[in-house]
C-alpha cells in the first residue's frame, strides 16, 4: 500500500507551523485513539499513520529530509507498526510510557509545557501542638523552619559572582528535551524538562560555591509566631512569604501552621464551649447550695446548685468558655453534676439515714407532677410496687 503524504495525513499545509502541526496532530490522535475506537481496525491504522506523520514532521531535521526526499528520506524501518511487539517485552514496567502518551493526548503534564521564568516557591507546612490553655488564651511561639532560601552570595542566580551562565548545550537553551518512545501503538514523542539545566536553559560553567549553582541554600529560619486565642485542632494559620524561595526571582511560597491541641485533664471542648463533669454530694444535690468549680486557666468560679438537683443535670456558666477566634466574647461552660453516693458510712450516719428513710417513706421518690414524663427511676419504682 502506497504511503500517503504526511501533510495530507495531518491535513495541514506544506508550510504549516509547529503549532499548527501539533494542533492538527492532537485533534486527529484524539479522534483515532484506540481507547475511543475499541476494536476498530481502520481507526487503529489511521492512528498509526497520524503518529508516524507527526513523528517526522515535528522533528525539524526529519521534516526537511522528508520535504527533500519524500518517504525515502525518512527511515521507514523505524516504524515497526502494530505487529512489532517483539521489542516491547512482557514486563509491566515497560508500559510506564503510556502515562506520557495519555498525558500528551488528553492535556496532562506530559506535553512539557513548563514555562521558563519566575515561579513561586513551594508552600511549607508546620504542625504545631499546643496545650489546651495555650489554644484557648493564645500564645507566642518561637519555631525553626528548615527551608530553601535564596543564596545571598549569588543573589539567586547560581553563577559565581563575576561570571555569567551560558546557554545549556543539551537543550540549546530551550529548557526542554524531546524524547521518542517506541510503543505498540507506534512512536511517540514526549517533551520533558531538560535534566542538565532544570528547564532554565542556562548552565553555570563556574557555579556559585555557596549554593553549587542552585541559587538556593538550605537554611533554618527562626520565626516568632503569634497564635490568636481560640484556635483549635484543625485551625490553619498562613504566614505569607515564609515558604521556600521562588525560582528565577519568583515570590516565596507561604508557610501554613496547622494547629493540634492536646486534650485537657478536666475540660472537653466543642467549638468555643467547655464541658466539665463535677461530682457533688447527695446532700448538696438534695439541699442545694453553692459549689466551687474549676475554670480555664487554673481559677475557680461559684456555681449555684438548686435544691433537689438530679444527677447529670447540666448548668450553664455564661462566658466561662474559650474566646471566639473571630469577633469578641467567649463561649460558655457546661457543668454536668454527678451525684456521688456516699461510701464508708459510720454506724451513726447509717442510723441517721435509716431514720430519714422511715420518716420519708416512699413519698420522697415519687414524681410530683403526674403529667410529667416518668424517668427510669420512677418507672422502676412503679414496676416494683405493682
Ligand atoms: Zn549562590
Ligand atoms: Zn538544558
Amino acid at each position: 500500500m502506497a504511503k500517503r503524504d504526511y501533510y495530507e495525513v495531518l491535513n495541514v499545509e506544506k508550510n504549516a507551523s509547529e503549532a499548527e502541526l501539533k494542533k492538527a496532530y492532537r485533534k486527529l490522535a484524539r479522534k483515532y485513539h484506540p481507547d475511543v475506537n475499541p476494536g476498530n481496525k481502520e481507526a487503529e491504522e489511521k492512528f498509526k499513520e497520524v503518529n508516524e506523520a507527526y513523528e517526522v514532521l515535528s522533528d525539524s531535521e526529519k521534516r526537511s529530509r522528508y520535504d527533500q526526499f519524500g518517504h525515502a528520506g525518512t527511515d521507514p524501518g523505524g516504524f515497526g507498526g502494530f505487529g512489532d511487539f517483539g521489542g516491547f517485552g512482557g514486563s509491566a514496567g515497560d508500559f510506564s510510557g503510556f502515562g506520557d502518551i495519555f498525558d500528551m493526548f488528553f492535556g496532562g503534564a506530559g506535553g512539557g509545557q513548563r514555562t521558563r521564568g519566575p515561579q513561586q516557591g513551594a508552600d511549607l507546612r508546620l504542625d504545631l501542638r499546643l496545650d489546651f490553655e495555650e489554644a484557648a488564651f493564645g500564645v507566642e511561639k518561637d519555631v525553626e523552619i528548615p527551608r530553601m532560601e535564596k543564596c545571598s552570595k549569588c543573589n539567586g542566580t547560581g553563577a559565581k559572582p563575576g561570571t555569567h551562565a551560558s546557554t545549556c548545550r543539551k537543550c540549546n537553551g530551550t529548557g526542554q528535551i524531546k524524547y521518542t518512545q517506541k510503543t505498540p501503538l507506534g512512536h511517540f514523542q514526549t517533551i520533558k524538562t531538560c535534566p542538565d539545566c532544570g528547564g532554565r536553559g542556562e548552565v553555570n560553567s563556574s557555579p556559585c560555591p555557596d549554593c553549587r549553582g542552585e541559587g538556593k541554600v538550605h537554611r533554618i529560619r527562626k520565626l516568632h509566631i503569634k497564635i490568636p486565642a481560640g484556635v483549635d485542632t484543625g485551625s490553619r494559620i498562613r504566614l505569607s512569604g515564609e515558604g521556600e524561595a521562588g525560582e528565577l526571582g519568583g515570590p516565596n511560597g507561604d508557610l501554613y501552621v496547622y494547629i493540634e491541641v492536646r486534650p485537657h485533664k478536666l475540660f472537653e471542648r466543642h467549638g468555643d464551649d467547655l464541658y466539665l463533669e463535677m461530682p457533688i454530694t447527695f446532700i448538696q444535690a438534695a439541699l442545694g447550695g453553692t459549689i466551687k468549680v474549676p475554670t480555664l486557666g487554673g481559677g475557680t468560679a461559684s456555681l449555684k446548685i438548686s435544691e433537689g438537683t438530679q444527677t447529670h443535670t447540666v448548668f450553664r456558666m455564661r462566658g466561662q468558655g474559650v474566646s471566639h477566634l473571630r469577633g469578641s466574647g467567649k463561649g460558655d461552660m457546661h457543668v454536668k453534676v454527678l451525684v456521688v453516693t456516699p461510701t464508708k458510712l459510720s454506724e451513726e450516719q447509717k442510723k441517721m439515714l435509716r431514720s430519714f428513710a422511715e420518716k420519708s417513706g416512699q413519698d420522697n421518690y415519687k414524681p410530683k407532677d403526674k403529667e410529667r414524663d416518668k424517668g427510669i427511676f420512677e418507672r422502676l419504682w412503679d414496676s416494683l410496687k405493682g
